[in-house]
């Protein structure tokens, strides 16, 4: 059991390990690639830059710092992060757990542009199937995406539903699926339904009735893992207090998954504050237990 997991390796994320491990708490790091700052080709309005440096570089040096300071990076994908008491991770190819967790995985990227979308969330289509597949038993299922969080979702719905498409929408597969599921790879159109969600309609014009949705796109942005564990969200965008700290006690997070201004100067102090509040939480329930 680890006192903090740290998710993202980026400005935000590297800087909250800084706090987390000079006060003396175990951490890790969670981290899939470079970020934001993979395309930034340079960067000159951070303190201390005499000369500009590359994004890239900006985050190897922060992580070389952090790892000297004592944080574990861990390079891998994180697929569902769940909470009873402590936080269980569990990324691509490792579970670990914490007492306290700080999402610092940058803005979402993903755009799914498909008519419908936010007109059924609630009344079928939804983001995370370990919290809804309860509400689909034996009914036909589906789920849009391509890679390995579609497929951490699949295995989610394939025991209570009564069938599974796949919607590559358009894309190709990035993770290999169980042979029971019907994969779909032409774009969709629409979703259609009355009162709640019915089917989805395909650009050929053709419909396959489901009664479920789950959305599944790319990498868990900070806001599906926050949703999972019953986060308040602002479209994808994680709402915290002045203390970065979520509606969930132990959950924290920073940077451009908060929303505002996204740069790296102001994911740096966002993660110095998550991990200060990090900190105190961690202290606080080992004086509790002790
Ligand atoms: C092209 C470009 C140029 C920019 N130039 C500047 C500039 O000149 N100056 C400036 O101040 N800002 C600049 N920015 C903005 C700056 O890059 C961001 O504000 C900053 O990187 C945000 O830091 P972050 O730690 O919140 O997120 P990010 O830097 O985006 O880091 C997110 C981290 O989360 C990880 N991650 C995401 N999902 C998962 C998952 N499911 N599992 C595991 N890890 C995950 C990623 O791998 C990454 O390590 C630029 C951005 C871009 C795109």
């Amino acid at each position: 059991m680890k006192d903090v997991i740290i998710i993202g390796n980026g400005p935000a994320g590297i800087s909250a390990a800084l706090y987390t491990c000079r006060a003396g708490l175990s951490t890790t790091i969670i981290g899939l690639d470079n970020g934001a700052l993979e395309k930034a080709e340079k960067i000159e309005n951070y303190f201390g830059l005499a000369n500009p440096v590359s994004g890239r570089e900006l985050v190897e040096t922060g992580v070389k710092q952090a790892k000297k300071l004592g944080a574990e990076l861990v390079n891998d994908e994180v697929l569902d992060v769940m909470w009873m008491d402590d936080f269980t991770v569990t990324a691509k190819s490792t579970v670990l757990q914490a007492k306290a967790v700080i999402l610092t995985t940058g803005a979402s990227r993903k755009k799914l542009k498909i008519k419908g979308i936010s007109e059924y969330e609630g009344k079928g289509v939804s983001y995370c199937a370990v919290c809804d597949a309860f509400f689909y038993k034996q009914k036909p299922v589906s789920v849009i995406g391509n890679g390995e969080y579609a497929l951490h979702e699949v295995n989610e719905l394939i025991h209570t539903a009564s069938s599974i498409t796949l919607f590559t929408n358009g894309t190709e597969l990035q993770a290999d699926f169980p042979q029971s599921v019907n994969i779909i790879k032409t774009p969709i159109s629409n979703l259609y339904g009355s009162q709640k969600l019915e089917g989805v309609e395909l650009a050929d014009n053709s419909r396959v009735s489901v009664a479920g949705l789950f959305i599944a796109i790319g990498t868990a942005a900070a806001a599906d893992l926050a949703r999972k564990l019953g986060v308040e969200t602002n479209v994808n965008s994680i709402v915290v207090d002045d203390k970065m700290s979520t509606n969930v006690p132990g959950l924290f997070a920073a940077g451009d998954c908060i929303g505002g201004i996204m740069q790296v100067s102001v994911a740096v102090g966002e993660g110095a504050k998550a991990a200060l509040s990090a900190i105190e939480f961690v202290r606080n329930s080992k004086k509790a237990v002790g």
